[in-house]
């Protein structure tokens, strides 16, 4: 029914590409490009011998945008689904509107000299996407993604207006490493080093990084410290949500990942400006990711399970007062890697990449312009993480957090 262009090859694309292919019916023709093609043909060689399926594969660097919209005219697909890093977004979003092709991203665009992770220069794209009558759609991964869908699922069936927002991401899995970061490191440890920020009182409130630590003991996972950081979900939650009073964004990390993360900034190694290095430039950063462990190579040995999920109290839909719900999903590592070939962090954000194209090529989510996943209906999307490897579940609480 439906052809489809992926660009970027790494642990995320491998798995909305697998979860494509089992899915011929919404994705009858499915072509990937990437930096390095070798990754590509990989991807493909895999997706041929668990699917049988076959993947067209090319060579590109997203960042050209006159090659960019070559290859999209000359392949044609209905939708775009970029994979590749956050300072790709606003290239792949020029070669789209060039081409003519609705977009679909998993992260906000970010400059490479500044940890931003703002919304406003892809939201700046709306008026030229509503012009062409094309789509885009940002944040469509765990979180940001699937968080933001199960706030608006809760507002559409349990609570009137949601008060306080709280989303807990925890990875429980352990993949027998000193030290390493289940997705791209450069962009991960941008993320925690930057400092934190929620929202509260109808403006954002900043702390120092990683200075506020709560221990919560999460289902099927156990007790685990998490850490109070900014996380790019806020910005539009707090858009879409006007009503929210607080909301707060909460990851676990254990002991040894923020001993070796302490020493690493302390000695300059997460900086992400250049500095001269045997007359010439590089940032610390980058050399730092190019020396740790790949994401995708963390598969085979990652044990445990992620539990991620939102905590939000408001007014009950039913009228019956102030109500606090936990919605989550439960996702183990080892599962993940029989079916895909990829660890549960890949997997948790490639199966809902792969949900929100489903949403646009069906129809089922429409609309011309740049949208964030809180505009669209909820529960067709609910429907398919249940039925696609990421079932959910929502409990009452009997109190709102006291954390
Ligand atoms: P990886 O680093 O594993 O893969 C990134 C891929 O993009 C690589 O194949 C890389 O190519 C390719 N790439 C980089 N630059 C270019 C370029 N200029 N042109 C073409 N291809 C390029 O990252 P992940 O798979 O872990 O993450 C992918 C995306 O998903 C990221 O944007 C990340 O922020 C996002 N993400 C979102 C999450 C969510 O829940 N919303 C969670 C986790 C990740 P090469 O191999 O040659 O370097």
């Amino acid at each position: 029914m439906s052809k489809v262009l992926v660009i970027g090859a790494g642990g995320v694309s491998s798995v909305c590409v697998h979860k494509m292919a089992m899915n011929p019916d919404i994705f009858s023709d499915i072509h990937l490009a990437s930096r390095t093609r070798a990754k590509c043909d990989a991807i493909a060689r895999s997706v041929k011998e668990r699917t049988g399926q076959t993947v067209s594969t090319y060579e590109i660097d997203a960042e050209e945008v006159p090659a960019l919209t070559r290859l999209i005219e000359q392949i044609g697909p209905r939708l775009v689904v970029n994979l590749a890093l956050p300072y790709q977004d606003l290239p792949i979003m020029d070669a789209c509107l060039a081409a003519g092709v609705d977009y679909l991203d998993t992260a906000n665009y970010e400059p490479k000299d500044e940890a931003k992770f703002e919304y406003k220069w892809q939201w700046a794209y709306h008026d030229r996407f509503k012009e062409k009558g094309l789509m885009a759609l940002l944040g469509s991964g765990f979180d940001p993604g699937v968080t933001s869908v199960f706030a608006m699922w809760l507002k559409k069936h349990k609570l009137k207006t949601i008060r306080q927002l709280d989303i807990l991401d925890c990875n429980g899995g352990d993949h027998g490493q000193a030290f390493a970061t289940n997705f791209n490191p450069e962009i991960n440890i941008r993320e925690v080093t930057a400092p934190a920020r929620h929202w509260e009182g109808g403006r954002f409130v900043e702390t120092p990084a990683m200075s506020k630590k709560v221990a919560f003991d999460f289902d099927q996972v156990g007790p685990k410290n998490m850490y109070m950081m900014y996380h790019e979900e806020l910005e539009s939650l707090a858009r879409f949500l006007p009503e929210l009073e607080r909301a707060r964004f909460w990851m676990t990390f254990g002991d040894a990942y923020i001993t070796h993360l302490t020493v690493l900034q302390n000695v300059g190694m997460t900086r992400i400006d250049p500095v001269l290095y045997q007359g010439k430039e590089i940032v610390p950063l980058q050399f730092l990711a190019a020396v740790l462990p790949k994401p995708e190579t963390l598969g085979p040995t990652t044990k445990g399970k992620t539990n991620i999920g939102d905590i939000a109290t408001g007014e009950a839909l039913d009228g019956s007062g102030e109500k606090t719900f936990y919605i989550y999903n439960i996702c183990d590592h080892e599962d993940a890697y029989a079916e895909t070939g990829n660890q549960a962090i890949s997997y948790t954000t490639g199966v809902p990449a792969m949900i929100g194209a489903a949403m646009m090529l069906t129809g089922k989510w429409q609309g011309d312009g740049v949208f964030n996943m809180e505009e669209m209906d909820p529960d067709p999307f609910m429907d398919m993480l249940n039925t696609h490897g990421l079932p959910w579940q929502v409990h009452e609480l009997p109190a709102p957090v006291d954390f």
